[in-house]
């Protein structure tokens, strides 16, 4: 949310309006008296497009704010993107700044040329979408070179390209450097200003924030992990995160092989070899990058838990997840006693695997090979044919 996005904003000193967050109407009504002026009450929703959804509103004294923000607080927004519209909870209260000039600054990835990339255009605010389609061209991009990083000459490249008032081009380098650092620092998928203000008086200051964090980099940043509030989807997704697994790590299928690997494209082109092999995955498990035996021996008793699983197919490519650690979760979770017996295949390579495989054949336990042909001996196992 924007004021999620606007505390990483203050720690890399993109300049922000001061303000507060407030929860109930009461809230806004004390701060504004205790801070008389014209201030704006922002929806706090994760949805965009806030300000046509009427979830933007501007109070120029205590009564008018309290009034305000009592319409805005339960007030369910709506809009195209998110027609099933958002319940506001809280606002952001901000100090009205008066708007000579609003431009666009994102940086986000560029899939195709596996490289951050930096967009601005003049014509920032609410309308960005018609001037992306309309005028593709009033667009200004840079593309950075991951290795060598930022420097001031392409912001000052981009404010030229997209033809920034002036007013803009001092304070510009500074805040693109601050937004690549957020942007780096914290694995951003996407960051972004709109509008980025130059006021009457002439300073810049960040008006929104967008802040999009890749899930996977999070356990870098614990304080900003806790604020994921969002409640898993479905009962699948709170098996997997009660056991310590990401909301997207576990869902259930509709066959009888049970599936751990690390990482999801190994996860999804293990399910491929056991449907080649002429079965079907009972589910999906991810165990990620680097799990530990003790999360294995978990994702090992959530798949086996499942009555369904006629056999489990534990396929690891190791990396930073090491072989050793999977092969204890596996003999852990085996000498468990609350647990069916269900046949196991398991393939381990890359880090660790020799140490793994010693560890599973002291437990009376022999790895296949290739990736097919455990696939193939999962699907004969849950057949009972083997
Ligand atoms: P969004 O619609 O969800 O992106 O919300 P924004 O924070 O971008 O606000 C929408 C619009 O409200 C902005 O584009 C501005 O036109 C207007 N707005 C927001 N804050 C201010 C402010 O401090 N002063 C003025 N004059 N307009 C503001
Ligand atoms: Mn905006």
């Amino acid at each position: 949310m924007e004021y999620r996005g606007k505390d990483l904003f203050r720690r890399v000193g993109i300049p922000t309006p001061r303000g507060t967050f407030a929860a109930t109407p009461a809230d806004v009504r004390a701060f504004i008296a205790a801070n008389p002026g014209s201030w704006v009450l922002k929806s706090q929703v994760m949805m965009g497009g806030r300000g046509k959804a009427g979830g933007i509103r501007f109070a120029d004294d205590a009564a008018q704010g309290e009034a305000l923000a009592g319409e805005l607080i339960g007030k369910v927004l709506r809009n195209i993107q998110n027609p099933a519209g958002e319940e506001v909870k809280a606002l952001l209260v901000e100090e009205k700044v008066a708007i000579a000039s609003e431009a666009y600054l994102s940086i986000t990835v560029d899939r195709a040329k596996k490289s951050p990339v930096i967009m601005v255009t003049a014509q920032g605010g609410m309308d960005v979408e018609e001037v992306a389609a309309d005028h593709p061209d009033a667009i200004a991009y840079y593309w950075i070179d991951a290795a060598a990083g930022y420097s001031p000459y392409m912001a000052r490249q981009l404010a030229f390209d997209a033809k920034l008032p002036t007013g803009f081009h001092k304070a510009f380098p500074k805040i693109v450097g601050a937004l690549y650092e957020l942007f780096m620092k914290y694995g951003a998928n996407l960051v972004e200003i709109n509008p980025l203000v130059l006021t009457k008086d002439g300073s810049v200051i960040a008006s929104d924030a967008k802040v999009d964090l890749d899930d996977n980099g999070l356990y870098k940043h614990p304080d900003i992990a806790a604020w994921n509030t969002a409640a898993p989807a479905d009962e699948d997704q709170a098996a997997g995160v009660a056991i310590g697994l990401g909301m997207s790590n576990y869902a259930k299928l509709d066959g009888t092989i049970g599936v751990i690997a690390n990482g999801a494209g190994l996860g999804m082109g293990t399910m491929d070899a056991i449907r080649t092999a002429g079965g079907a995955a009972a589910n999906f498990l991810d165990i990620g990058g680097g799990a530990q035996a003790e999360l294995v021996r978990k994702s090992y008793s959530l798949v086996v838990g499942d009555p369904r699983v006629k056999a489990l197919f534990v396929n690891i490519f190791g990396g930073i997840t090491r072989g050793d650690q999977v092969a204890r979760g596996i003999v852990d979770a085996r000498a468990g006693h609350d647990l069916r017996e269900v046949p196991l295949v398991v393939r381990l390579t890359g880090t660790n695997a020799q140490e793994g495989r010693e560890i599973l054949a002291a437990a009376g336990y022999a790895p296949v090979e290739t990736m097919d042909e455990g696939a193939a001996r999962a699907v004969a196992l849950a057949q009972g044919t083997n």
